[in-house]
C-alpha cells in the first residue's frame, strides 16, 4: 500500500521540480502583465468601481468565452446570487444544483430565500446527472401553464421549481444539451455554476454561455485569479444591463442626483482587481495548454499503477483545473491523505455532500448513489499550471 503512495508522491515531486517544499494544490501564477496593469491602475487613481479595466475586462471576458455581453462581480458567489435572482428566483422558490458542489451555490440559493433541492451527480462528468435530474422532475413535479408559460410545480409543497444550477466540476464540462432539454421542457432556467471552468469548452461552446445565465469566479484558487472576483455571462443584453444595475446599487443614471429603483447590491468589481484579470486572461490559453499537458502526464502514470484517475468527460474540452483520483474506499482515501500531506504534498478530498451540512438537513433530495461513492474516495491533487 505505502509503495504505491511513495510512488505517486515520487511522481508528483518529480513533475513539481520540488524535492523537498511544499506543494500546494493551486498556486496563482504570475508571469504576464499583473505588476504593470496595476501599477497603471493606482497611478491612474480608479482603483475602485469606476475605471477602464473592468470595462476592458468584461469586454476581453464576452470575446473570449463567446458571450454577448459580461458583467464584472466582487466574486463568484454574489454574481450567483445575481444570476439567481435575474432568473427570477423568489422567495419560496425551489432551485435544483448538485450534491456535490462548493458551497457558495447552496448559499446563493438560501439568499434569495429560496431552497435548495440537491440531485446526483454522473460518473463521467462528476456534474449534475441528466437521469438523476429527469427521475427526480417525473416523480416530483406536475408542468403547469401559467400566464402561458410552463412552470414546474412541486407536487409535495406546491413551490414552483423555478431554476436549475449544473456546476461544471473542477473543470469538466457538464452534459448540458441533456440538461438543458430537459430544463426547457419543465420551463426551468438553467444557470450555470462555471466558476471553476474558465477556459472549459462543451461541443465548442464555452461553459456558463450555453444556459440562461452563466457564472465565473476568479478567486485566489482558480485558473485565472483578479484576488477575488467573478462575472456573469449572458447572451441577452438586456439581462446583462439588469445585472450591472443591481450590482451598483440599482442607481439610475444621472449626473449627480442619488435615484434608486430597486433593492441593489454593492457587488461591482474593484478597476485594480480587473487590472489583474485582464493581465490574468492574456495568459489563460498558456495555463490551460499547461494543465491539459499535466493532467495527461498524471493520466498515464495513475494507469500504470492502477489507480482511476479523474478524467474530461466526451463532447468536451476541460481546463483540468483540478486533477483528482478516486481511491477503493473511505479508509484508503484517508491514508492518502495522511501520507501526503505529512509529505508536505497538499492533497484536499472533496466538500462535504451538500444534503450532509446541518442547514440542509431538511432538503429535498434524490437518490445520492454516485455523490456518496465519490466524496468517499475522492482527493484532488496538486495542479497548479506549472510549465512542465
Ligand atoms: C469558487 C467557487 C464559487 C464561488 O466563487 P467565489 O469567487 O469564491 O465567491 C462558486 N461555486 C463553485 C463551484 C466554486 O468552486
Amino acid at each position: 500500500m505505502n509503495k504505491k503512495f511513495e510512488l505517486i508522491a515520487d511522481f508528483i515531486r518529480t513533475s513539481f521540480k520540488k524535492d523537498t517544499e511544499f506543494i500546494a494544490l493551486h498556486e496563482p501564477i504570475f508571469e504576464g502583465n499583473e505588476i504593470k496593469y496595476s501599477n497603471d491602475a493606482i497611478k491612474s487613481t480608479f482603483v475602485s468601481s469606476v475605471g477602464k479595466y473592468v470595462d476592458e475586462f468584461e469586454e476581453e471576458i464576452a470575446k473570449y468565452t463567446g458571450a454577448t455581453k459580461a458583467v464584472a462581480c466582487v466574486n463568484g458567489t454574489s454574481a450567483l446570487h445575481l444570476a439567481l435572482l435575474i432568473g427570477g428566483v423568489e422567495k419560496g422558490d425551489e432551485v435544483i444544483t448538485q450534491d456535490l458542489t462548493f458551497i457558495a451555490t447552496t448559499n446563493a440559493i438560501r439568499y434569495c430565500n429560496a431552497e435548495p433541492i440537491f440531485i446526483d451527480v454522473d460518473r463521467h462528468s462528476y456534474g449534475l446527472s441528466p437521469i438523476a435530474l429527469n427521475n427526480w422532475l417525473e416523480e416530483n413535479v406536475d408542468i403547469v401553464i401559467v400566464n402561458g408559460e410552463k412552470q414546474a410545480i412541486n407536487k409535495k409543497t406546491g413551490a414552483t421549481v423555478r431554476a436549475c444550477v449544473p456546476m461544471h466540476t473542477f473543470g469538466h464540462p457538464c452534459d448540458m444539451d441533456s440538461i438543458m432539454d430537459i430544463c426547457n421542457k419543465y420551463g426551468i432556467n438553467v444557470i450555470e455554476d462555471a466558476a471553476e471552468s474558465m477556459g472549459s469548452f462543451y461541443k465548442g461552446k464555452h461553459t456558463g454561455t450555453i444556459g440562461l445565465i452563466g457564472v465565473v469566479s476568479f478567486n485566489g484558487n482558480k485558473i485565472i485569479t483578479t484576488g477575488g472576483g467573478g462575472m456573469l455571462l449572458f447572451n441577452d443584453s438586456e439581462l446583462a444591463a439588469k445585472a450591472k444595475h443591481l450590482s451598483t446599487q440599482a442607481k439610475m443614471p444621472h449626473a449627480w442626483e442619488y435615484k434608486h429603483d430597486h433593492i441593489g447590491y454593492n457587488y461591482r468589481m474593484p478597476n485594480i482587481n480587473a487590472a489583474l484579470g485582464v493581465a490574468q486572461l492574456e495568459e489563460l490559453n498558456n495555463f490551460v495548454a499547461r494543465k491539459r499537458k499535466l493532467s495527461e502526464r498524471y493520466m498515464d502514470f495513475f494507469q500504470s499503477i492502477e489507480i482511476e484517475f479523474v478524467t474530461e468527460p466526451v463532447n468536451s474540452q476541460s481546463n483540468y483545473w483540478l486533477n483528482a483520483v478516486l481511491l477503493k474506499d473511505k479508509e484508503e482515501r484517508n491514508s492518502f491523505l495522511e501520507f501526503m500531506n505529512a509529505k508536505k504534498i497538499m492533497t484536499r478530498p472533496l466538500w462535504e455532500p451538500m444534503h450532509t451540512l446541518t442547514m440542509n438537513k431538511d432538503a429535498q433530495c434524490g437518490d445520492l448513489t454516485n455523490s456518496k461513492y465519490i466524496a468517499e474516495r475522492l482527493v484532488n491533487i496538486p495542479s497548479s499550471a506549472i510549465s512542465l
